[in-house]
Parts: structure tokens; sequence; C-alpha cells
């Protein structure tokens, strides 16, 4: 089946009683027995439910995974993924990553003694001289959050596997439509379903994918272990959510590429940060590694604070808020939002600076959205 058949019919038909079309809400925490030691496959909804089951297969199969685990959040998902690796491990990462990650790390990385080093992962010789000897894992993001750098996800696979390392993958930005990290050679992916595999804002919710036997029986022991399984209702609205998840990203990047063109030619904007642009430093690897180039666009308006905010105040459509993926187009300052837990130092460094702006482009129609920019950069 190709995927967006996959999208749509994988999970589905669960309900052996009264054969509804669409996987019930399983709401209930725990099963009963049908004799001592026998079940019908479930017995305690922090272990297993029907309801996350089915959206586990349907996310498994649309990554090309042997298993997937739908968590409470995309950070639950980062900290399950973290505990593939032991104290003392070095992991390297991508020095623009996601805040929550970043944090996720620091914080761990303080309790548990993970050695941390953060570099610009689009220069593989920085990442080849960061290895230690107790290098043990790769944090990938790309398109990076917010800068939408891109870094070559085969390269560094096969240079973590070259030391033993596993290469984890932040598939958020871009959904497993537009990019296939198994098939570059990831070994563990995550997701915020909270973005685009939901793409409707009504929920939270995270994913881990694995590809190998040896690290689907860790997954499930983590996520039972650490009781992050995401609850039946909301696993509902998840799988919900990815039947239209193909239809979704099309007219996501349709109206960002709109957007992009449009800001591209603004002359209140310094630069625009969109990889389907063929002026941007990554477009090439994005061209060969991902099917589309997604729908997140950040730009730099020129002029100073007062007039970032303005443009932040003065927008109607695009509605100043976190978050991103979802129908509805949402316009956020990283340096005060979604990066403002990230170590101050790092961000600098990374070039997040508070000039620039983050467009969630959503599904509305296009000519509105590019008027509303317009409005808003003339305010
Ligand atoms: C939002 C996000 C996360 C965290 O997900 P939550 O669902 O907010 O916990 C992790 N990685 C990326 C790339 C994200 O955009």
């Amino acid at each position: 089946m190709r995927l967006q058949t996959i999208a749509v019919h994988s999970g589905v038909d669960k309900d052996k009683s009264y054969n509804s079309v669409i996987t019930p809400i399983y709401q209930t925490s725990t099963f009963r027995f049908e004799d001592i030691g026998t079940t019908k496959g479930y017995d305690y909804t922090r272990t297993s439910n029907p309801t996350r089951k089915a959206l586990e297969e349907n996310i498994a199969a649309l990554e090309g995974g042997l298993s997937a685990k739908a968590v409470a959040t995309g950070m639950a998902a980062s900290t399950v993924a973290l505990h593939f690796l032991r104290a003392g491990d070095h992991v390297i990462c991508t020095n623009d990553c996601y805040g929550g990650t970043e944090r996720l790390l620091r914080t761990y990385g303080d309790m548990f003694g993970f050695q941390l080093s953060y570099v610009n992962m689009a220069d593989l010789q920085a990442v080849r001289s960061a290895i230690r000897e107790n290098t043990k894992g790769f944090w990938i993001e790309t398109p990076s959050n917010p800068l939408l750098n891109i870094v070559d996800i085969r390269a560094l696979a096969s240079l973590a596997h070259e030391h033993h390392a596993l290469a984890f993958v932040d598939n958020t930005f871009l959904t497993p439509y537009n990019q296939r990290p198994f098939e570059l050679g990831a070994d563990i992916i995550i997701h915020s379903t909270t973005k685009y595999l939901n793409g409707h804002s009504d929920v939270v919710g995270g994913a881990v994918v694995v590809n190998q036997p040896a690290l689907a029986d860790r997954l499930h022991t983590i996520v039972n272990t650490l009781g992050v399984g995401q609850s039946p209702f909301d696993s509902w609205l998840v799988l919900r959510g990815i039947k239209t998840l193909i239809p979704r990203m099309k007219a996501h990047e349709e109206n960002a590429r709109g957007v992009a063109e449009f800001l591209s030619r603004h002359s209140g904007v310094q630069r625009v940060y969109y990889p389907g642009l063929p002026s941007h430093p990554g477009y090439e690897i994005a061209k060969r590694q991902q099917r589309g180039f997604g729908g997140m666009v950040s730009f730099e308006a020129k002029g100073g604070i007062e007039k970032i905010n303005s443009i932040l105040r003065s927008t109607k459509i695009f509605a100043l808020a976190e978050s991103l993926g979802g129908i509805e187009s949402l316009i956020c300052h990283p340096a005060t939002m979604t990066h403002a837990s990230m170590n101050p130092e790092l961000r600098e460094k990374a070039g997040i600076n508070e000039r620039v702006i983050r467009l969630s482009v959503g599904i509305e129609d296009q000519d509105d959205l590019i008027e509303d920019l317009d409005h808003a950069l003339n305010a």
C-alpha cells in the first residue's frame, strides 16, 4: 500500500464485536481476564490499549518501522528516546534543536551525567571532531527549528554507526510523508504528534518509532516502565488527524512556498529561511533527502525590535502562539517563546536572534495569508 492508503487504513478495523468502521475509543484502565493467566491481548492501559495500539500500528506503518509507541507529548517521546542511552554516555546534538529538547538534554545531563556537545551538524567535520570514546547518540533534527537548517541524515547516520552510536531523528517538521529517516539510516525516530501528524491543534502527543527487533523490545519496556503512554482518547484524536495527513501536507507546502516567495520579494524583509528556496543553503540536500519542503517559514524583518513587535501584534489571521503544524496559521517569536528556555549563549551561537519570526503556515486561502503578512509588515 502507498502512503495515503496506509494513513487511512492502517490501525482501523479493530472492532470485532460490532464491526465499526472507525476504531473505537477503548476508554478503560483495565481489561477482564478470560481465565487465570489468559487475556484477550490486553490487561492494563498503561501497558497497552487497543485504541493506542491502532495509532501505533498506523505510525509504524507510515514510517516504515517495526514498532511505534504513542506517548503523552513530544517531550515524552524524547524522554523515552533518551532512555536508550546510559548515564555517562556522550550525545552530539544539533545546535539549533527544539528548545525543549535542549532543556531535556541539559536536565538529564545534570542529573545523570550525560555529556553533551552541540554542533552545527551541517558541518560534518565539526561532527567528526566532536566524537569521543563514549559517544553513543547523535540527536538529529532536520529541518531545524526555527532556522530550518538542513542536515544530511544519511551521512550522519553512517558516521554514528561507524562509532556504534544510535542515530535519533526528530521527524516532527516533515512527517513521514516528506522525509523517510529509516531509509536514510536512522535508528530511532521521534515525533511530536501535537504538530502535523495530528494537525488540528487540539491534542498534545508524541511517538517513538524503531525498526530493529532489539530496539522494539526495549522501547516497549521503557514506555511501560515510565508510564508515559498516550491516553485512549488522545490516541483516537491523533489517529483521526493522521487520516488527512497527506492532503494537509500538500496544502501546507503550497501555502508555505507562496508565503516564502512573497516574503523574499518584500522590501521590509531582510532574510527568509525556507528550504524550498534555491537561495537556502540546505536546498540541495533538502531536494535530495526530502519529498517536499514542509509548511514552516522563518524570516528576519528589517528594523529594530519595535518593528518585530509591531509585526507580531499586527497579523489578524496568523495567531501569536507557540506550536506548529495545525491547519491554522501561527506566528511566533522564537527568542521569547519557543526558544526562551534555551541557554541564551547557545541560542545566539545557533543564530536564533531576536529578529527571527517563525511562521507555521496553515491551509487557509493563500491570498488571505499573504495579505495578512503584507499588512503586518507595512503597519
Ligand atoms: C514541539 C516539538 C517537540 C516537543 O513536542 P511537545 O508535543 O510539545 O511535547 C519536539 N521536537 C520538535 C521538533 C517540536 O517541534
